[in-house]
C-alpha cells in the first residue's frame, strides 16, 4: 500500500509544472495588493476617490505601455496584459464544458485542463519576477515616517521617472494587477483605428488614442460620407423649420 502511494505522488510530481514559486501560499492566503488608503470620511466621497485611483493606474499603464513601445519591456507588460485578460475567461469556457455536463469530451477536455494550469503557473512565473520590498523612510524636515512597497531595480525594465513618482516595469504590473483584482482590466485597450497604441477607456465610449486616430477611423468607415452627408441634410432641414418658426 505505502509503496502505491509513494509511486502515485512521484507521478504527480513528475506531471506538476517547472515552475517553482519561493512560497508554498497562493494569492488566496496573502496580503492585499498595496493600495492608497482611502482618506474620504464619507461613502460617496470613497466612492470617487476610488474612481480616481483606478483612474491613475488606468493613466499611468496606458502612458507607460505607450511610451515603452517596441522595447522588450514593453512587450513583456502587453503579454501579461492579454493573458491576465484572457486566461479567466479561458477558464470559465473550459468549465462550462465540463464532462459532466457534456460527456464524451474526454480526453480533449482533460488536455486543456492541463494547458490551463500550465497557463497558470506560467503566469505566476512571470509575477514572481517583480518582488517588492518593505521599505521605511524618514523624512527628516517633516519628521514623519513613511512606509511603502518599493520593487528591486533592473536595468532592463523600461522606466519613467517623472517629478517624485518613478513607474518601471514593476508598477506597470503592479497597477494591472490592481485593474484586474476590480475587473478594470478590459478598460486597458488597444486604439481602435492604429491598434498600435493604448488608450484607457474610463468610459465606454473611448476607443481612439487621438483625435486623428478618431477620424482616420471613420473617414474608413464604408458609410462614412453618406452619414455625412445625412447628418448634413437633417441639420440644414432643422435649420430651417427652426427660422420658418421665427418667422411665422
Ligand atoms: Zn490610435
Amino acid at each position: 500500500m505505502a509503496t502505491s502511494s509513494v509511486v502515485t505522488n512521484k507521478q504527480q510530481q513528475a506531471k506538476r509544472p517547472v515552475f517553482k514559486s519561493k512560497s508554498r501560499r497562493t494569492a488566496v492566503d496573502a496580503q492585499p495588493l498595496p493600495q492608497k488608503t482611502l482618506q474620504s470620511d464619507t461613502a460617496t466621497e470613497r466612492k470617487n476617490e476610488e474612481k480616481r485611483l483606478a483612474l491613475t493606474d488606468g493613466a499611468r499603464v496606458v502612458i507607460w505601455l505607450n511610451a515603452s513601445h517596441g522595447t522588450k519591456s514593453g512587450q513583456r507588460v502587453v503579454s501579461l496584459r492579454d493573458e491576465l485578460a484572457a486566461l479567466p475567461k479561458d477558464w470559465a469556457n473550459h468549465n462550462r464544458l465540463a464532462p459532466l455536463t457534456h460527456p464524451g469530451l474526454g480526453e480533449g477536455w482533460r488536455k486543456d485542463q492541463r494547458q490551463l494550469v500550465q497557463r497558470h503557473h506560467a503566469l505566476n512565473e512571470l509575477l514572481s519576477r517583480y518582488a517588492f520590498r518593505p521599505r521605511y523612510t524618514f523624512r527628516v524636515f517633516t519628521e514623519e515616517s513613511v512606509f511603502g512597497l518599493v520593487p528591486d531595480d533592473d536595468r532592463r525594465w523600461f522606466t519613467i521617472e517623472k517629478g517624485n513618482e518613478t513607474t518601471s516595469e514593476a508598477d506597470a504590473v503592479m497597477s494591472l494587477l490592481r485593474l484586474a483584482s476590480t475587473g478594470d482590466l478590459s478598460k486597458i485597450r488597444r486604439c481602435e483605428a492604429c491598434r498600435d497604441r493604448w488608450v484607457f477607456a474610463a468610459k465606454r465610449n473611448y476607443r481612439f488614442c487621438s483625435a486623428d486616430c478618431r477620424e482616420t477611423f471613420y473617414a474608413k468607415a464604408p458609410d462614412y460620407h453618406e452619414r455625412k452627408a445625412k447628418n448634413q441634410r437633417a441639420y440644414r432641414q432643422k435649420l430651417k423649420q427652426a427660422n420658418a418658426k421665427f418667422i411665422g
